[in-house]
């Protein structure tokens, strides 16, 4: 990839709408940030992809040199638009912002991704919702499998093109979608359409199921899915790479991700505490300010808060995903996995 390295197993913090909330970009370069994903249908309503394209395209938009991978849109259509048709050929969709009418096919979400420059760039696919009967999912799928054909048609030199595995539930049609999609065939391999409220044992069913199908020369990556107990199980079964809102998201909700477990900083009991917020974390946060100052920030609601807790959660992270990798070079991933499966359950 021509704008940098991204060592596996990875994980894509989230800029959303062209920003990692509360992070500058030289601030995720600092802490070891390789590659950011962001969302098509969030740029494509505001402030629209063509004004991002006047602005010299996403990464100098927001002023980052290295990987983004941007999403197709199509899990928010299905997750943040009021209404929706789905038929064969896209998706008509209310946007959550204003109301106006919008549609969203393969042949305008390849479009949008091409103009905002990503260098990953993923299909549009239905997600299924659960619960889903065998007969809707199939439905689904059979939508999914013909957009990520004609995203394939429409894919540009110089843009990497992930499909995206749906079948919800449904092992066979899981497999099914696997198989069409590596006979089209894609730079990279996704599973989608997980962690949408069936229960855990269910999801992790399904990443057992999916990864060994993944052609294991390409990237497998397992997405929106963050949770660090997860992550461990989706790493053992074979996924490289992963994004999720919760170390951001959490950051500023107060809630911090350390070498001890969750840390809720609102709690009266770190008051007066001078200690840091993780004595093993080395990022700027935990060198420089006390418990004591961050529960006072959170407590204000100051801006600051929500800075020093997005720097902390996002190191967390990343530095978790180095040691992972290093553990798998060196043999001893499962030792590393369950030590930290019990902190982070
Ligand atoms: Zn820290």
């Amino acid at each position: 990839m021509s704008r940098g390295v991204i060592h596996t197993p990875a994980f894509m913090p989230v800029g959303t709408i062209g920003t990692v909330k509360a992070m500058s970009t030289d601030e995720l370069k600092e802490i070891g940030a390789e590659i950011l994903l962001s969302n098509t249908y969030h740029l494509y309503l505001r402030p629209g992809h063509e004004i991002v394209a006047s602005l010299g395209g996403l990464h100098k938009f927001m002023n980052w040199d290295r990987p983004i991978l941007t999403d197709s849109g199509g899990f928010q259509v299905f997750s943040l638009s009021a209404l929706r048709k789905i038929e064969d050929d896209g998706v008509h969709f209310k946007s959550h912002l204003d109301g106006s009418m919008h549609f969203l096919g393969p042949k305008e979400a390849m479009e949008i991704q091409s103009v905002l420059g990503s260098d990953i760039a993923m299909v549009l696919d239905d997600c299924t919702p659960y619960p889903a009967t065998p007969e809707y999912a199939m439905d689904s799928l059979f939508r999914t499998i013909k957009w990520a054909e004609q995203c394939r048609e429409l894919q540009k030199e110089g843009q990497a093109l992930f499909g995206i595995v749906q079948g919800s539930l449904y092992e066979n049609l899981r497999k099914k979608c696997i198989e069409e999609l590596v006979d089209i065939g894609f730079d990279g391999y996704a599973v989608g359409g997980l962690s949408v409220g069936e229960p855990k044992e269910e999801m992790h069913r399904l990443i057992r199921f999916t990864a060994p199908l993944l052609p294991v020369d390409r990237p497998r990556y397992l997405m929106g899915i963050g949770d660090l107990g997860d992550v461990l199980v989706a790493v053992d079964a074979g996924f490289d790479m992963f994004d999720c809102v919760m170390p951001t998201r959490n950051a500023r909700n107060g809630t911090l991700f350390t070498s001890q477990g969750r840390v809720s900083i609102k709690r009266e009991e770190y008051k007066a505490d001078r200690g840091p917020l993780d004595p093993d974390c080395g990022c700027y946060t935990c060198r420089n300010y006390s418990r004591g100052y961050l529960r006072h920030l959170f407590m204000s609601r100051e801006i600051l808060s929500m800075r020093l807790n997005t720097i902390h959660n996002l190191h967390f992270y990343l530095n978790f995903f180095r040691n992972m990798r290093e553990s798998i070079s060196e043999g001893r991933f499962m030792e590393f996995r369950t030590r930290w499966q019990e902190i982070v359950s």
